[in-house]
């Protein structure tokens, strides 16, 4: 198993879902973890504390670069730095491109896409004074390829691969490495939504959940959070240290149609 003691890990949209799901491998492995995201912090907190590391949460709202200032600062203070980004939140709203609202299509941009530039540079300069870093993003299948309705959500995913593409460039002689995790679907409160907003249109929930699946998703079998968990502690390990700008898609086979 990857030890990650002594190492601190920022996690961000880690109050709930995929987030959550990587803190809890990283804090397994024995990283200190820095959570993020919005809602009430304190079970979160516990839960990740449970393995035994440093554990504190920054409720920045990261459509907003000041505030992922003053989280990276917090993290220096508090931490003494930032070894492991994990950029991770994101929301997703569906609509038809020519109806899709204005200020919708502003904040997933600043938040799915705007975020990862921002928690980035300002982490960068720290890893490489330490010698060591991991900036692992996390995309999407769409950030791959498209899908109806997904205008913004697959255009901010899109310009993320490619920021981790450069990043992965500018730091490829240094042991610091930059990738991306395309995960297909995976049940959290971002995909119940899209679930729920299918039965509200009369089909049986558990239909709506199987018809969501069966579009795009060969298994048929939603990817979990503690998997994808794995492959970041993979992505932390050595064996890992020459995967670099790769955009690494987990995903029941929706990419291999
Ligand atoms: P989720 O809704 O369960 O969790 C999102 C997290 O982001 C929450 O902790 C929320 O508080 C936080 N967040 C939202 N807006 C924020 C903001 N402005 N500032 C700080 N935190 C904010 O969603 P999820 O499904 O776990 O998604 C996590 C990431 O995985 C997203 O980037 C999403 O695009 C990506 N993803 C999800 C799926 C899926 O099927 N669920 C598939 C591919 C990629």
């Amino acid at each position: 198993m990857t030890t990650l003691s002594g190492k601190t890990a920022l996690v961000t949209g880690s109050t709930s879902g995929i987030g959550l799901g990587i803190a809890l491998s990283l804090a397994k492995a024995g990283a200190n973890l820095i959570l993020n995201g919005f809602g009430d912090a304190s079970k979160v907190i516990a839960d990740v504390a449970q393995f035994g590391g440093k554990v504190g949460h920054h409720p920045a709202d990261v459509s907003d670069p000041a505030q992922i200032a003053d989280m990276i600062a917090y993290a220096e203070r508090e931490f003494g730095g930032i070894d492991i980004l994990v950029n991770n939140a994101g929301i997703q709203h569906v609509a038809p491109v020519d109806e899709f609202p204005v200020e919708r299509w502003d904040s997933i941009i600043a938040i799915n896409l705007s975020s990862v530039f921002h928690s980035t540079r300002l982490s960068l300069p720290g890893m490489r004074a330490k010698g060591w870093g991991r900036v692992i993003n996390i995309a999407s299948v769409h950030g791959m390829v498209g899908s109806v309705g997904k205008a913004a959500y697959v255009a901010a995913k899109h310009g993320v691969i490619g920021l981790t593409k450069v990043v992965a460039l500018e730091t490829a002689t240094t042991q610091v490495t930059c990738n991306a995790i395309c995960p297909g679907w995976v049940l959290t409160p971002l995909v119940q939504k899209q679930i729920d907003d299918r039965a509200a249109t009369g089909i049986d929930p558990q239909q709506a959940q199987h018809d969501l699946l069966a579009e795009k998703q060969p298994s048929l079998e939603f990817v979990t959070p503690p998997q994808l968990g794995e492959l970041v502690l993979f992505l932390c390990s050595d064996a890992g240290s020459q995967v670099r700008g790769a955009a690494w898609n987990i995903d029941g086979g929706w990419l291999a149609q």
